[in-house]
């Protein structure tokens, strides 16, 4: 039986993905070889590769703009120090919304100077900060765009004249944004790309360079630009998945149709949540993110009774992040409607029950 997974990441994929992708296992392209013993040099993975950098640019309406898509290892996480390594110089401002940006911005301090421009930490980030200036006095702006674990999002990018660096981990591919605002975009894929394992970076080519010291080849931009992401040996079976998962959205008709069914499935259950007695939610209602939606039930009581009828329901993965307990419904672009509407009835259930 199909679980309902609501999982935070790594993520519900397609099934048609999933199926495929099972089948290069076993045999890819009628090759007679599987895709896991393949040169990552072969014509037949190369071609992947390429693939999927084209259909990520031209997903985000950033082809022939002067921007490069990479797949690179190390997650998202690896990113936080290789942003620092390429383009801090002496100081850079960091957005402060969560675990995530609270780690990238250990990270850079390892760099040079870090400030944070505003911080919702005094609210045990369940919100969003605004007003905030960013003057031209730093090296780029960093921020992340969905809080994975608190359940915020951002609605409005600040404009800023310094490069713009987003960590779009838990977001990217799910809602129109104008990619052209950013300059240096990164996800790890498990949450809205593909499976775990590569890691994907759009990046403004015209913002690398500028820094004086060394970067060391598997952490530079330029080297795996030159060596299209693969200075080393790529991720070869999570970047084909991730092909397959790029193909699937874009036969959908890419992000826009995908932004629609993502609005609808969070409305449906950010309303839910409003409208049971039993339970609250988590995040700020104007900030409220559309792919992690966290909650909580009012009387903690009711939590073992909510979990066996959970499970019985076949609902997985909504248990909230360790760090801040409660719940959390991720809704990747994968998640089928159908799956919020079982677990609404789920919580309706309970109130009925309780
Ligand atoms: C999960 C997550 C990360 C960490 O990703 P890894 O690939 O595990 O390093 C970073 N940022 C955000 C927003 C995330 O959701």
């Amino acid at each position: 039986m199909k679980k309902h997974n609501f999982s935070a990441g790594p993520c519900i994929l397609p099934s048609s993905v999933f199926k495929e992708a099972s089948q290069a296992v076993l045999d890819f392209n009628n090759s007679g070889l599987s895709i896991l013993e393949i040169s990552h040099r072969s014509k037949d993975f190369v071609s992947v590769i390429e693939e999927a950098r084209t259909l990520v640019l031209d997903l985000l309406g950033l082809q022939n703009k002067g921007y490069q898509a990479l797949f690179l290892h190390g997650g998202a996480s690896t990113q936080f120090l290789s942003v620092a390594y390429n383009l801090l110089e002496k100081k850079a401002a960091y957005l402060n919304t969560g675990t995530w940006s609270s780690k990238a911005i250990k990270e850079a301090k390892l760099f040079g100077e870090i400030i944070e421009v505003a911080s919702s930490k005094d609210k045990q980030f369940n919100c969003i900060p605004k007003n905030y200036s960013v003057d031209q006095s730093f090296d780029y702006f960093h921020c992340t765009s969905n809080n994975t674990i608190y359940g915020t999002q951002i609605k409005e990018f600040p404009s800023v004249e310094i490069p713009m660096v987003c960590d779009m981990s838990s977001d990217i591919f799910s809602r129109e944004l104008n990619f052209e605002n950013f300059d240096l975009i990164y996800a790890g894929a498990q949450k809205n790309m593909g499976p775990a394992g590569t890691t994907l970076v759009v990046v403004k080519e015209s913002i690398l360079g500028k820094v004086s010291r060394e970067i060391p080849s598997l952490f530079d931009y330029q080297i795996q630009i030159e060596k299209e992401s693969m200075f080393n040996t790529p991720a070869v079976y999570a970047v084909y998945v991730s092909l397959l998962n790029l193909r699937w959205l874009q036969s959908l008709g890419g992000i826009k149709a995908i932004e629609k069914a993502n609005h609808k499935k969070a409305q449906l259950l950010y309303s839910a949540i409003d409208n049971n007695s039993l339970f609250t939610g988590y995040a700020a209602k104007e900030d409220r993110s559309i792919m992690n939606a966290t909650f909580n039930l009012k009387s903690k009581k009711l939590e073992p009774l909510f979990n066996d009828m959970c499970q019985e329901a076949n609902i997985n993965g909504i248990n909230g992040h360790r760090s801040i307990g409660g719940y959390r419904a991720s809704m990747y672009n994968a998640l089928p409607i159908s799956s919020v509407e079982i677990l609404i009835e789920v919580m309706n259930q309970l109130e009925r029950k309780a």
